[in-house]
């Protein structure tokens, strides 16, 4: 579920939702918006000769030419165009932004800087900028350059059509919410001479201010517009911060408490709604506050009212924002009056728009990943309580977030009311025509209901069509043939199928409550989608793929491949262990997203162990390895080397295009699959039972909030044990530094040789070699014994630290003759080839 990518980059993305327009009221424009928006050049300006203007990371130098001051708003100037010859360089503060700003850019290996020449400059500002020029040398009045007009109209058209991101709001966010301060936001939008247009910017509150959900409080940022190369090239902490190793995190204006969503869905995929968001004000004197919602859901009316105890609330007018639907969309409301710090506050707005929901084919109907599909103040990113209610055509099943409170149906319209039982970061539902298998499970606590579709030939239909067409998990070049009738597949028996389900689901349920103890809801609805590719969780509600409905011998006649049959087996367990990974705990920002898919990852190992055996567990970590290790095609490198698992969505690149998936999940529950072993005491009761401890501890210390990965490393310092203890300091950080946040991965050799010792000892001798690693690398190699097959034994760790060749002489007491000596034989380590 890589969430983030949708949310973020889907402006770089081929449009992939083809939408209609909403003929929707006018907008009731706030007037300080529109002055912003509108804004022309005022014929103010000011010569430039040898200006440098430095923003943290950036280093602006303006050898000559002039600037052109825009009309101000609210008596402030916040904008500024430049025309003549200037240059930029960012110099990334971390290593680690360096190595990727290296990659994005094309840099070779001693990149330090990137730098590019234009000949134009589009600035808007709610810092000191102006203030700034105006030391530099007078400003003139009455002169009006052409070339500057036509500079201006061609940044707006970036941000319109280009980043689709709505850059005027975080002017309007300085300028009402702290209208007497100049400690605000710095963009500046500039197309090099090499570098595509660009977003070069520093924001006090978080890159996630400037509408970029799940960034996070990192306050430099550069994000380039293009199909093919663009992304965000660098995010990272301002300089300061980094060298104290301490960062503020983005600044809150809100915090929901809850959402009452009211969702009519009078036809297929079109929806109509209106919500009403209870919040808590963070910030003095709060008046704009930012909406996420997808852009083809229209606003067509907002209002607002005080909460005052005993009183009823007393609706008023509010004006929003949203511009064109294909364009800078962002939505975002101003109170005409600033709202006081601790206030409760109600907000409702009312929206419709046609084809939001996805057609999953076979009449059902589906939310697509974490897609704003109702306004809110931040998914993922806020947890709140939710109350939901449906309206959809009689004959259909509404399956959604929370537990069901109400179902009548009026005339031909079936209404129900559901409500979360605890706090949750997103709602969202499925409907259609479904059967129901219910299953109360007394180890977890857990009623399970699976949903399957009784339309079975319908879905045969549709996963025929995508198995021609797209050929997608058809890895092996098995093509599909169509015999007609009923085809290869036979006939579908759905009620098996569900017990299949129903029998995940409950293992799933039973082991990770064991595990990482309770959840604190009372049930998981399991429901078939009939798209074929993907699974995808929500709090209490899992969508499945069709395909993890199929039988072994189905899958292979429609020509799936052991890759199909790996994702199928193991769908079911991963999306179920979102339940803890992701909605119990959640992920603070994309640098985070490890915690969630990596975690879900490592769960569905556990349920693999725990369903298949050990030797099945191990080979979940082998191919998982592989796919860290290998370099796909597309990619200039293996995926290891994209990047650090902390780099998140941003590890798919133009040359590293697959990289994300591999690092984040696969890389991301290798980690967790290293500290389970590192913590086990084979020959215990319950070898597991430290690891355990400390999953139980991070997720009852973070259970309804967001954590960090720093968070996680505190709690795994809580239940330190001897092995963990590499650096003799009780700190992690030896560990996290080495996997989580960099990118080396060892090699290991071994020359070691076996002879008999006195009694039933056994003496083992030799060299065992750490390779390809800096010299500040540490890891604690397994040294082992194999008798047979399958048939191997640790007899001790072995501390390596840098490129070293370790001497090895011990005797050890052993049951019998040994047939050679070897080190990380499992990949208990995570090394290269
Ligand atoms: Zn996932």
């Amino acid at each position: 579920m890589p969430r983030l990518r949708r949310l973020i980059l889907v402006s770089f993305l081929a449009a992939s939702v083809v939408g209609t327009a909403f003929a929707a009221a006018p907008a009731a424009p706030d007037p300080t918006y529109a002055a912003i928006r509108g804004a022309k050049l005022d014929g103010r300006s000011l010569p430039v000769h040898n200006l440098v203007l430095e923003r943290d990371a950036f280093r602006f130098q303006l050898d000559s030419g002039a600037f052109y001051f825009l009309t101000p708003v609210e008596g402030r100037t916040f904008g500024a165009v430049f025309l003549g010859q200037g240059s930029y360089r960012l110099t990334p503060a971390t290593r680690s932004e360096r190595q990727h700003l290296a990659l994005v850019s094309g840099g070779g290996e001693d990149f330090e800087t990137l730098a590019d020449s234009f000949e134009s400059l589009v600035l808007l500002f709610g810092d000191d900028t102006a203030a700034e020029l105006q030391l530099h040398a007078p400003v003139e009045t009455g002169k009006l350059d052409p070339q500057a007009v036509q500079a201006l109209a061609k940044a707006l058209e970036w941000q319109r059509k280009d980043f689709k991101t709505n850059f005027h709001l975080r002017v309007l966010r300085d300028l009402v919410n702290t209208p007497h301060l100049t400690s605000g936001a710095f963009l500046a939008l500039v197309k090099g001479q090499k570098v595509p247009p660009a977003l070069a910017a520093v924001d006090p509150d978080g890159a996630e201010a400037m509408g970029f959900g799940g960034l996070g409080g990192e306050d430099t940022l550069f994000l380039v517009a293009d199909p093919a190369r663009g992304g965000f090239w660098y995010v990272c902490d301002r300089q300061g911060e980094v060298t104290r190793g301490k960062a503020l995190p983005a600044k809150r204006l809100t915090d929901a408490l809850d959402y009452h969503v009211e969702t009519e869905i009078a036809r297929d995929t079109d929806v109509k709604g209106t919500a009403t968001v209870r919040f808590k004000v963070l910030v003095p004197g709060l008046r704009f506050v930012p909406l996420f919602l997808l852009p083809e859901l229209r606003i067509s009316e907002a209002s607002y009212a005080l909460e005052t105890a005993g009183a009823e609330p007393v609706w008023k007018p509010l004006p929003f924002i949203q511009e064109a639907e294909k364009e800078d969309a962002d939505a975002a409301v101003v109170f005409p009056e600033p709202l006081a710090k601790g206030a409760t506050a109600l907000l409702r707005i009312s929206y419709a728009g046609d084809e939001v929901l996805e057609d999953g084919g076979d009449k059902n109907y589906y939310v697509a990943a974490r897609a704003s599909w109702y306004p809110n103040l931040g998914i993922s990113s806020d947890m709140a309580q939710f109350e939901l209610v449906y309206r959809v055509p009689a004959g259909n099943e509404v399956i959604s977030v929370g537990r069901k409170l109400d179902e009548r149906t009026e005339g031909e319209t079936v209404i129900t009311t559901w409500k979360t039982d605890a706090p949750a970061q997103v709602a969202g539902f499925n409907y259609g025509r479904f059967k129901k298998l219910e299953q109360v499970d007394a180890t977890s606590g857990l009623t399970i209901q699976v949903f399957t579709n009784p339309g079975t030939p319908d879905v045969i239909r549709e996963l025929k069509g995508f198995f021609r067409t797209e050929g997608a998990l058809d890895d092996d070049g098995v093509g599909y043939v169509d015999t007609g009738g009923d085809g290869p597949l036979g006939t579908v028996n759905t009620a098996r199928l569900a017990e299949a389900a129903m029998a995940d689901a409950l293992n799933s349920a039973r082991l990770f409550a064991t595990w990482f103890g309770p959840l604190p809801q009372k049930h998981v609805a399991v429901t078939q989608q009939s798209d074929a590719s993907f699974g995808q969780s929500w709090p209490t509600l899992i969508f499945m793929p069709y395909i993890s409905f199929l039988d072994g011998t189905q899958r292979q006649r429609l020509g799936m491949g052991p890759e199909t049959k790996d994702f199928v087996d193991n769908v079911g367990y991963h999306e179920f262990a979102h339940q803890w990974w992701g909605h119990l705990v959640g992920a603070a920002t994309y640098r985070d997203q490890w915690l969630e898919e990596g975690f879900s990852e490592f769960s569905a190992a556990l349920a693999v162990q725990h369903t298949q055996g050990w030797p099945a567990y191990e080979k979940f970590w082998r191919d998982a390895r592989r796919q860290i290790l290998d370099k796909y095609p597309g990619n200039d490198r293996p995926h290891w080397q994209a990047g650090p698992i902390t780099l998140g969505f941003r590890l798919d690149t133009q040359r590293t295009p697959t990289a994300g998936q591999p690092i984040i999940y696969s890389k991301g529950g290798y980690v967790l699959h290293m500290l389970r072993l590192l913590m086990r005491e084979p020959a215990a009761p319950d070898p597991d039972a430290r690891f355990i401890a400390l999953m139980k501890d991070y997720a009852t210390t973070y259970a309804g909030k967001l954590a960090t990965t720093a968070d996680f490393q505190k709690v795994v310092e809580r239940h330190m044990v001897p092995a963990l203890n590499a650096t003799g300091d009780a700190k992690m950080d030896w560990f996290f530094q080495e996997w989580v946040y960099g990118t080396e991965l060892p090699r290991y050799a071994a020359d070691l040789e076996v002879e008999k010792a006195d009694g039933d000892q056994w003496r083992i001798f030799g060299q065992v070699k750490q390779e390809g690693v800096g010299q500040e690398f540490r890891a604690v190699v397994p040294l082992q014994v194999e008798f047979g097959k399958n048939e191997i034994a640790t007899i001790g760790l072995i501390p390596l630290v840098g490129e070293a060749s370790r001497p090895v002489d011990v005797k050890v007491k052993l049951p019998k003759k040994p047939k050679k000596a070897l080190v990380n034989a499992h990949g208990e380590v995570l090394a290269r080839d």
